[in-house]
């Protein structure tokens, strides 16, 4: 047990966020002003400094030096680019300060070039638009959002629900005078409704919100089975131009290990419909690190997924989070993992950028295999600019649905507020007058 002493809480936190990325969490215990401690980080200099002081104490302990140095926040393409905007130099500040590798400092770059090609409205009155449908026919053992399995009851007493929130934000947004920039379906599984469900949940969407100032509306679908060409003539009808249909990976025992119930001839099969169907933009998620698989699982995962030709690849880093049955049943697994997940992402990298694609965002989660990140990779001009405002934090989000949480944006200060809604979709459907009532005193 390694025991180190800081000035104080605030700087407790940031060390033990930097701790967890080296060691085992039983392996390190931080007391504030415990001058007996084996690193004793006395006051008088920013948590920053605690966590410099705290990252070369660990490399000598561990002998390992991390991609992201001493960075533990969610969003490191925003600190470049705020980095940018102040007139400092992003990449030698990343390097110097945050001791981030020049890989991962090259992918900021890249990711920042690709998002200032983007037309963006300034309008602060163009804000952007979530609506969850909380439903995935089963549950993946990673899962950790609001996601129940699916059922017509459930679906029918749930809509009822979310459409009388969606009238009451439409209610709302015109009083403010807002548009909607951009329309994001996401859950659970949207397409988990059946068609006449998601058909009468899209054209509410398109008849209360979609007007000429909407530059992009997205339905997930996700999970390949769910996918027909009936529904994806739904989705079409209803204006959305981009979807997403998520592999993960094309690895039937991978596939049959992390609980998706499907195989990878659906997945096929799924893209061909959407072909035929010439939805504009489709996404595909992968995730490195799944359970048993190695870098050659990986990438041949990744070639069969370009080779079906989606316009944007989202490749996620496994993470195993509280709210997971993974947790339970292989908690060791993004450990073990981290090795494999460097040499995944490495590979992704040199296989998107061959076969033409730009990492265009990118996020970080806590509990990832390695501590590493995921990356939204597009053709250019196929940028979402949804996912490119999520990670900005610079626009107004009003979600709707269980789980949903809508951050208000205040320009002048440059900060968000949230407004959630509860994530149990029971509760959501009974208490649906009081999360009215929050987004009525919040947004
Ligand atoms: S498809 Fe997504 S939301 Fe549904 S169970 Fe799997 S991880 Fe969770």
């Amino acid at each position: 047990m390694y025991s180190i002493s800081v000035p104080d809480d605030k700087h407790k936190y940031h060390v033990a966020e930097l701790a967890k990325m080296f060691l085992p969490e039983d392996h390190f215990c931080i007391y504030v002003g415990q001058p007996d401690a084996e690193l004793v980080i006395g006051a008088g200099g920013d948590y920053n400094d605690s966590k410099r002081r705290a990252y070369a104490f660990f490399k000598k302990i561990t002998g390992k030096d991390l991609d992201w140095g001493i960075l533990t926040g969610v969003r490191p393409g925003k600190l470049y680019n705020e980095l940018k905007a102040k007139g400092d130099d992003p990449e030698k500040v990343l390097k110097e300060r945050y001791y981030v590798s020049d890989e991962k400092i090259r992918l900021l770059r890249r990711v920042s070039e690709s998002q200032a090609r983007v037309r963006r409205s300034p309008d602060p009155k163009a804000i952007g638009l979530y609506l969850g449908i909380p439903f995935c026919p089963t549950r993946c053992q990673y899962c950790s959002f609001t996601s129940n399995q699916i059922s017509k009851e459930a679906a029918t007493a749930y809509l009822k629900a979310l459409f009388t929130e969606m009238d009451a934000v439409r209610g709302l947004m015109t009083r403010k005078g807002q548009t909607a920039e951009s329309i994001y379906i996401g859950g659970g599984t949207p397409t988990s409704l059946d068609p006449e469900d998601l058909k009468a949940f899209l054209d509410k969407v398109r008849d209360l919100f979609v007007d000429e100032n909407t530059v992009e509306f997205t339905v997930e679908g996700g999970r390949p089975e769910t996918i027909t060409a009936e529904k994806l003539q739904i989705i079409k009808d209803a204006g959305a131009g981009r979807i997403s249909i998520n592999p993960q990976s094309m690895k039937q025992r991978t596939l049959d290990l992390i609980g998706r119930r499907h195989t990878p001839e659906q997945i096929r099969e799924a893209f061909a419909l959407a072909k035929d169907a010439q939805i504009p933009v489709v996404n595909a998620d992968l995730i490195t690190g799944l359970p048993e698989e190695e870098p050659e699982d990986f990438r041949s995962s990744l070639a069969e997924v370009i080779g079906l030709g989606p316009a944007n690849i989202t490749v996620h880093t496994l993470a195993v989070k509280k709210a997971s049955r993974m947790i339970e049943e292989d908690p060791g697994v993004a450990r073990r993992q981290a090795d494999n997940v460097r040499q995944m992402l490495a590979d992704a990298d040199r296989m998107l950028t061959e076969a033409g694609y730009e990492p265009y965002y990118m996020y970080r989660q806590k509990h990832m295999a390695g501590n590493f990140e995921n990356v939204g990779w597009c053709l250019p001009g196929t940028e979402s600019l949804y996912n490119i405002r999520i990670m900005e934090e610079d626009q107004t989000i009003a979600a709707m649905g269980a789980g949903a949480i809508s951050k208000v944006y205040f320009p002048e200060e440059n900060r968000l507020e949230r407004v959630p809604n509860v994530s149990n979709y029971q509760i959501y459907i009974e208490r649906i007058d009081e999360m009215i009532a929050r987004k009525e005193a919040g947004l």
